[in-house]
């Protein structure tokens, strides 16, 4: 699979090459052609996973016809709205979108909080297509009238599950009232909780579902078992374990740290020396 096949854009592709990168991530190979398409997608990506370039290369793809080196700010209406929990991200982002974007006559923004809003308001002034925000900021903008979401057809709530914990919710609702009902929407997430589901069921319109395996997931060859003991006969167990099967190393997770020193003592006690000092998770 390579990100030609995908159907994306020469300069897209230019972008790409520029980047080094030689094939899809997982969750690019399956979100992009959804996205390409017009349908809402809902995915579960976690930081790491190319989750970033997945939305932006086919937001950037379908904002093309759009694309124009005009000096007038009515040919420049925010198209596309991503929202991000935290300005970090949002400053990523946009660096993302520029990057990507790079051969392409497209411009985008970032706002958020904790800075100043009049250079914020100048650019916005001119004209963006893309505007990548934090939701607090995006309403202060909204409730200055210094942006406007009136033509918006693509929208992306990246990191929805950070937003949601970081109590975004009216906020968002209150962003959403302004966009237009008709557009296409896009929910990355890390984790799908209730409130996601419930989010996502508003948000989006017959979406399709991607999952990628997560990136800090064990690997194929790894075995978890699990043993139900009560607490008391637990060093035991783990005595018994690394004795009957012979095993030389071993990392042993417990929790709390007293419980670890704990431990660590009585393996020296029960014999062959093999336990090691705990150590401390750092702080
Ligand atoms: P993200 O999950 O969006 O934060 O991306 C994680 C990192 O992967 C970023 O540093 C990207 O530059 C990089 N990346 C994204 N897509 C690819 C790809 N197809 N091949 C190699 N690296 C990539």
């Amino acid at each position: 699979m390579s990100f030609s096949d995908l159907g994306l854009a020469p300069e897209l592709l230019r972008a790409i090459a520029d980047q080094g990168y030689t094939e899809p991530t997982p969750v690019q190979a399956k979100a992009i052609p959804p996205i390409l398409q017009g349908q809402d997608v809902m995915a579960a990506a976690q930081t790491g996973t190319g989750k970033t370039a997945g939305f932006t290369l086919p937001m950037l793809h379908r904002l093309l016809e759009f694309a124009n080196t005009s000096v007038s700010p009515a040919r420049h209406p925010v198209r596309a709205l991503i929202l991000t929990p935290t300005r970090e991200l949002a400053a990523q982002v946009q660096d993302s979108v520029k990057t990507y974007g790079k051969h392409i006559a497209l411009r985008s923004a970032v706002v958020y909080g904790g800075v100043h809003i009049d250079p914020q308001i100048a650019e916005l002034r001119a004209g963006v297509e893309i505007l990548v925000a934090t939701p607090g900021r995006l309403l202060d903008h909204l409730g200055q009238k210094t942006v406007n979401l009136s033509q918006v057809q693509f929208l992306v709530l990246d990191e929805a599950d950070r937003m949601l914990d970081m109590g975004f919710l009216p906020d968002i609702k209150r962003i959403l009232a302004t966009l237009p009902a008709k557009r296409q929407s896009l929910l990355f997430s890390a984790t799908y909780s209730d409130e996601i589901r419930g989010l996502a069921k508003q948000l989006l319109t017959d979406p399709v579902s991607v999952e990628v395996a997560r990136r800090n997931s064990a690997t194929e060859t790894v075995t978890h078992l699990v043993y139900k003991v009560e607490s008391a006969a637990k060093r035991d167990l783990l005595n018994h374990l690394i004795k009957s099967r012979d095993m030389r190393q071993v990392l042993v997770f417990c929790s709390p740290k007293i419980g670890a020193n704990r431990l660590a003592s009585k393996l020296d006690k029960a014999g062959d020396g093999a336990a090691r000092r705990p150590r401390h998770r750092p702080p």
